[in-house]
């Protein structure tokens, strides 16, 4: 099968857009820039990257007769947001487990930002004390079969839609986007930076990829900044569903140990608690391009970017992709970190 024999339910504007960062490409005085923008994909609560994998699996829900999506994520999880607003834009109800992911003192993490947008959209928001973890949690089981119980049709779906069958699909679609884009810019990337933590962004980027350099395409490096600071589960399942996705779309060859490429360094000790350089490149890339990252994930992946270009790591002659996958309304919750 090829990524087109699956079934889409578009939830994007159309294809993200990609543009240059000249300022900050001047300032690191190194390799050349961009950005492809998943904080601006869609109109479904300011969308994101789970918005993209969400295409391919709402046509299952549909399909599978579910009235009611579940999920689970931390307070602030971008990703139930954009479980919310695609329920209710197709009409479904939505219940979230959202769990005590981050340790953060400020007293309006479970009030501001992605929670609230969750509320407001209707989703039934469920508060669980439970610490970080990116595996199947009970919470999310119980949760499953309380829809039941009520006669509803629950679809499940996992932290990140990542441990998912069809969760590495929607990046493997992005890598054939870009690709489409890269012809009409007339620009290689050779380097793609993308921030990883449930996984399957990353993965499903090294599938498409895999994809297009079997049909012929020019192979290139994926580079993912764990910010899980729990890297070894992060890379476990990155490697998980890149080879389930790739066999799932055709890809005949086993995938090669570089072609998963996942980082450490810049996640700090914890999930969701940013350190210096995050907060240094939140700073340093709102300055220079006025364009917004966050401190659990955009600002840490943007931290790896910068270091990785000024380090010579990233050489000089080489144009990188940064891939922005979203999550600016979990800022709200972290304003304490920005007083002046
Ligand atoms: N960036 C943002 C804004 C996210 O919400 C997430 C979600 O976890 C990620 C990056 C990481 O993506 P993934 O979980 O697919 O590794």
């Amino acid at each position: 099968m090829a990524l087109t024999d699956f079934p889409r339910h578009p939830l994007l504007y159309g294809p993200s857009p990609v543009h240059p960062l000249p300022r900050l490409t001047t300032h690191l005085g190194g390799a050349s820039i961009w950005a492809k923008r998943e904080d601006c994909n869609a109109g479904l609560a300011y969308g994101g990257n789970k918005t993209r994998k969400l295409e391919y699996i709402v046509p299952d829900a549909l399909a599978k007769g579910a009235d009611t999506l579940v999920s689970i994520g931390g307070y602030q999880s971008n990703h139930t947001r954009q479980v919310a607003a695609v329920a209710a834009s197709l009409g479904l109800k939505a219940v979230l487990v959202q769990e005590n992911w981050v340790d953060w003192p400020d007293c309006v993490n479970d009030r501001v930002g992605n929670i609230m947008l969750s509320r407001i959209m209707g989703a039934e928001v469920r508060l669980d004390p439970s610490g970080f973890g990116i595996g199947v949690k009970e919470s999310w089981t119980r949760a499953v079969e309380d829809v039941e119980a009520r006669g509803g049709t629950p679809y499940p779906i996992p932290a990140g839609a990542s441990d998912h069958p069809l969760g590495g699909l929607g990046f493997a679609g992005w890598a054939h986007e870009l690709e489409r884009q890269e012809r009409d810019l007339g620009v290689f990337f050779d380097t793609i930076v993308v921030c990883s933590v449930t996984g399957s962004t990353q993965a499903g980027m090294i599938a498409g990829f895999a994809a297009l350099e079997e049909a012929g395409g020019r192979p290139r490096r994926v580079l993912g900044i764990d910010a899980s600071a729990k890297i070894d589960e992060t890379r476990d399942q990155i490697t998980r569903i890149a080879t389930a996705t790739a066999d799932l779309i055709g890809v005949r060859r086993p995938l090669r140990a570089d072609e998963i490429t996942v980082l450490p360094g810049w996640a700090g000790d914890r999930y969701g608690i940013p350190v210096a350089s995050t907060l240094d490149a939140i700073r340093l890339t709102g300055r220079l391009e006025g364009m917004i990252i966050d401190p659990v994930y955009e600002g840490k992946s943007m931290a790896g970017l910068i270091d990785l270009i000024t380090t010579g790591e990233i050489p000089t002659t080489s144009t990188v992709l940064y891939a922005h996958l979203g999550g600016q309304p979990a800022l709200n919750a972290y304003s304490g970190l920005f007083p002046h």
